[in-house]
């Protein structure tokens, strides 16, 4: 992967990003995405945040090397706090961690999202937290896709601001994905629900104490509810 060839995961954040925005990619070890996006004229401009050092030094040596440095501006920073009120941010893109952590990171800085318009954001576990994320701060889920990629499947959720109100399903599988039923989504949660079952069947052999049968029948309902949809 470099600034001209994402991979197929990062090439489908990008899809989403509109066209002309202003756009901040959070998490941004080796500003790909920005890159990307700016050698396309996808973007207006971009601005690049990174909390490690390691990584913030890799994006700026990345934005020099493609001489992109009038158009992206790299900033190390915690979370949203690589973005200012000047900067107009339209657009944010923060992919690549865990959906806790995505979620934690909106909720710390959430007046810093006044002028966004649109969040893509790619969790590698637990898109659930983002969904409940959104739904309490009143961000609606427009579009999502699920994508593999060397035998790993992620998700995708863009997000603009509505209010919408989910059930437990659409919470853990995704409002679109669940309409849609891809052949991904469904080999994303068949592989799940065997993950469960072997753990159930762990859970079956260990001394039955009430925090055991509380977490085995937590399973056995989450099982039932995904199987429901598949
Ligand atoms: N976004 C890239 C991608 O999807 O390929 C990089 C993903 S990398 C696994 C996650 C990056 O997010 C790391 O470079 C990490 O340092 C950075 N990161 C984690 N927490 C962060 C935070 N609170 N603020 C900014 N960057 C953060």
């Amino acid at each position: 992967m470099n600034a001209q060839k994402l991979s197929k995961r990062l090439e489908k954040v990008a899809s989403f990003v509109p066209q002309n925005a202003i756009v901040a990619d959070i998490g941004s070890d080796h500003a790909y995405l920005p890159c990307y996006l700016v050698l396309n004229n996808l973007v207006t401009s971009a601005i690049a945040g990174e909390v490690v050092k390691g990584p913030y030094e890799s994006a700026c040596h990345e934005v020099q090397k493609e001489g992109l440095q009038e158009k992206i501006t790299v900033r190390l920073a915690d979370g949203l706090q690589a973005i200012e009120q000047d900067d107009h941010v339209t657009a944010i893109t923060i992919a690549g961690m865990g959906g806790p952590l995505i979620a934690s990171i909106l909720e710390k800085d959430v007046d810093r999202l006044i002028s966004v318009k649109r969040l893509i954001l790619q969790p590698n576990i637990h898109a659930v937290a983002i969904r409940e994320w959104a739904v309490r701060r009143n961000w609606k889920i427009i579009e999502e896709e699920i994508v593999k990629e060397d035998d790993k499947i992620y998700e995708i959720l863009v997000l603009e601001k509505g209010e919408e109100s989910l059930s437990e399903q659409q919470l853990l599988l995704g409002p679109v994905l669940m309409q849609q039923q891809n052949a991904v989504f469904k080999e994303k949660w068949n592989r799940e629900i065997q993950q469960w079952q072997h753990v159930l069947t762990a859970l079956e052999k260990a001394e039955q104490t009430d925090d055991i049968i509380k977490k085995t029948q937590e399973l056995q309902q989450r099982i039932e509810m995904v199987k429901e949809v598949l």
